[in-house]
């Protein structure tokens, strides 16, 4: 097997062990991303150069016998709409070109403290808003395990990197399902952590109460490893959490047989796939296997979550895009008589049509007249939709649905009709509007050899459960 085609911890053991060097790894993967992203559009920027320097770096510290991190000498690739300093970041949207970051992002503190190796930003749904990795400004990310489809969105370049192994490692940020949709379209590992456990400093902002900054992986076991380094209290993120954090990776093999799993009814109505619901069903039938006790349950506000998302995020959406108005970042449209019109022509030719559609509908759900009928009758629908989590987690430990009632679709195939790109996320917005952690692995794949998820969903900051269960899923499986 090559390298770039490795987990980050099977590389962890060979680089202590001596018997490889992160500058290997590194090249391994710059050269498969130059055979392979001309077809795959995964990567915004690539930050070779750097990324050796740091692999050089990293070689030198394991020569001179010092204790290295989990991911150090490890390729990562970080989601656009994540500052790191010095480099551009761009949301995938004209409006942010020319911007470099003058700061880092406190998870790109952390992982530089941990020695990671950068290895690029990837490609994006425009400001984080998307399904598809369709609405880029830099262009469309193919499905590695099939160019003709999508990849999910819309941290889409993140996910077809570590599926197409030019990376190792990926960081996405999900508002709605963004990590987890695109990896269950890819075959990879996606975990949205609980809102407030990852500092959100850095991260560009979409809807605030509903973005979290989670990981993409080729394995459970990278996940728990990338996920400890990344999580913990950052007084400069005010809805950060004060929690300890628990060594993920060792409770990774704890046994299943105690655990009680719900199965919602809600969510395996007409509209899915029937491919997906056979798979997912014979996924039950594992868990079954392994000791795990089945239990159907009720999740009664799961029909209003998608509305009830569309709301709630493009109001934030719009408020926090009201910043890029051609003086603070990016770029500034040519002409304008005056400042409101330098304002206007900015945005007009800086926003993709998707992020203006949102912004329009935020505005109207937050203006005067239909503030209560919209935004305030959206928030009670919320609290309804986290108590009926609540209630579940009484019975269960862990809810098991599919992450997206479809596997891949083709490009272009959901672009007109924006209604149906949104029920893309049914199965995955809901953990964000109650802040819960999700996870997405792989359960097999379609007759035509397209990849199928599942989700497991957790109680808030029990991220041990849920990636015990995942773990013990994908041990079985293989
Ligand atoms: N697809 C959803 C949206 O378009 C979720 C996006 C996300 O999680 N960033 O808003």
């Amino acid at each position: 097997m090559k390298l770039n085609e490795l987990t980050s911890h099977e590389l962890n053991s060979l680089l202590k062990k001596k018997e490889i060097s992160s500058v290997e790894i590194t090249k391994e993967v710059l050269n498969q991303i130059d055979k392979e992203d001309k077809g795959i559009n995964a990567f915004i920027s690539v930050l070779g150069e750097s990324a050796l320097k740091q692999a050089e770096e990293v070689d030198k510290k394991i020569k001179r016998g010092q204790e290295i991190s989990p991911v150090a000498g490890i390729p990562i690739v970080i989601k656009d709409n994540i500052n790191m300093i010095d480099v551009p970041t761009t949301c995938g949207s004209k409006i942010l070109s020319g911007y470099i970051s003058p700061y880092d992002a406190t998870i790109i503190s952390k992982l530089k403290s941990a020695d990671a190796v950068f290895i690029g930003k990837s490609n994006m749904d425009e400001f984080a808003m998307g399904s598809s990795t369709e609405t880029s400004y830099y262009g469309i990310t193919h499905n590695p395990c099939d160019k003709e489809c999508i990849p999910g969105g819309s941290s889409g370049g993140s996910a077809a990197s570590v599926a197409a192994n030019e990376t190792i490692l990926a960081i996405g940020s999900d508002t709605g399902g963004s990590i987890r949709q695109p990896a269950s379209l890819c075959g990879v590992v996606g975990l949205k952590p609980t809102y407030g456990l990852v500092s959100r400093f850095g991260l560009v902002a979409f809807a605030s109460s509903l973005d979290q900054i989670g990981t993409i992986t080729k394995d459970v076991h990278d996940s728990a490893v990338l996920l400890k380094i990344i999580a913990g209290h950052d007084p400069k993120d005010s809805t950060s959490a004060m929690v300890n954090i628990p060594d993920y990776e060792n409770s990774l093999n704890e046994d299943i047989k105690d655990l009680k799993i719900g199965i919602p009814e809600e969510y395996f109505g007409d509209g899915m796939d029937n491919e997906v619901r056979a798979l997912i069903t014979k996924a039950i039938e594992k868990f079954k296997e392994a000791g795990a006790s089945i239990q159907k349950i009720s999740l009664p506000h799961t029909e209003y979550a998608v509305a009830d998302y569309y709301i709630i995020a493009t109001a934030e959406a719009s408020a926090n895009l009201a910043r890029y108005d051609g003086v603070r970042f990016g770029m500034r449209a040519k002409g304008g008589e005056n400042l409101i019109e330098m304002y206007q022509k900015t945005r007009k030719e800086g926003f993709g049509m998707e992020v203006k559609r949102r912004i329009m509908l935020g505005t109207y759900v937050l203006s005067s007249g239909y503030y209560d009928a919209y935004y305030l009758k959206a928030q009670k629908v919320r609290t309804l939709i986290k108590q009926d989590f609540d209630t579940a987690f009484k019975s269960v430990n862990v809810i098991l649905t599919p992450t997206s009632p479809t596997p891949a679709f083709k490009i272009g195939e959901k672009t007109s009709n924006p209604l149906h790109m949104y029920l893309s996320d049914i199965f995955t917005i809901s953990a964000n509007l109650a802040g819960i952690p999700g996870i997405s692995i792989p359960c097999g794949k379609t007759s035509s050899g397209l990849p199928v998820g599942l989700q497991l969903l957790g109680k808030h900051f029990d991220e041990t459960t849920v990636l015990r269960t995942a773990h013990k899923y994908e041990q079985a499986n293989i």
